[in-house]
């Protein structure tokens, strides 16, 4: 962990909205890709879900809730309902930032880097926070009372390293056609994805096999 040589936040060219607000009726979990704004919605839980909406820099990104919910006003249901019904306090806004790759280590004598500071990564695979959990866990199960501790971290970090870096790759990779805005480039990518219609949850789950195959460490 060399700071003059570690990387340093980039722009991933959008910013978010997330917001948790009472379930309507009929709402089912979905992401709905539009010109440069995602909006997505996890299946209720509790009578609340929660919601996201991200827009490029490249869409011109709303300066509030009331700037979204206009833009977004004419989206297909649950979309403008559930935006209508946030309250504006308790809604979070992040402009997304991302490390282009993490460090070279994630250990430096006996301290470790993990979560975020190690491998921030662009939402778009939900894999941030799984993957801070996951480096917690495989700390606990490679990290032993009796170990030389800078030497366990070293392996710790060698194990991670390339784990977290393929999933902040494929979530950069993932968030690219996300981000267009011509009409053109979006045409072709919704025609791609009503050509694979049916297919698109088998080859999603392909494409996320790697990331999804992952196991904790026995013992
Ligand atoms: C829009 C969006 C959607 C996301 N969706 C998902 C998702 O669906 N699934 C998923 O797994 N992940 C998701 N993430 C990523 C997830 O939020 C992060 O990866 C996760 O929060 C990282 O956890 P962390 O503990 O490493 O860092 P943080 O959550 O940033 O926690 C760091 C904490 O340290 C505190 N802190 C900082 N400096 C100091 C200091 N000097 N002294 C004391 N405290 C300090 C901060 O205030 C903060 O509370 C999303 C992120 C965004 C922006």
């Amino acid at each position: 962990m060399d700071a003059e040589r570690a990387p340093s936040p980039v722009s991933g060219g959008s910013t978010a909205w997330r917001f948790v607000t009472p379930a309507l009726p009929g709402v089912v979990g979905s992401e709905i890709w539009g010109r440069g704004i995602v909006a997505g919605v996890m299946p209720p839980a509790d009578g609340r879900v929660y919601m996201y909406v991200s827009v490029a820099d490249a869409a011109g990104v709303p300066r509030d809730l009331d700037e979204l919910r206009a833009r977004l006003a004419d989206w297909h249901d649950p979309v403008p309902a559930l935006l209508a019904s946030v309250d504006d306090a308790t809604a979070l806004r992040h402009e997304l930032r991302h490390l282009p790759a993490p460090p070279a280590s994630l250990a430096a004598g006996r301290v470790a880097l993990v979560g975020d500071a190690a491998h921030a990564m662009l939402p778009n695979l939900g894999q941030g926070g799984c993957q801070a959990l996951e480096d917690g866990v495989v700390l606990g199960a490679r990290v032993r009372p009796d170990d030389n501790v800078s030497a366990a971290l070293q392996r710790w970090s060698a194990e991670r390293r390339p784990r977290v870096h393929q999933v902040m790759r494929l979530s950069a990779r993932i968030s690219v056609p996300t981000l267009w805005t011509a009409p053109a480039a979006t045409a072709v990518r919704d025609a791609g994805m009503r050509a694979v219609g049916r297919w698109t949850e088998a080859l999603g789950s392909r494409a996320l096999r790697p990331v999804m195959a992952w196991r904790p460490p026995e013992g």
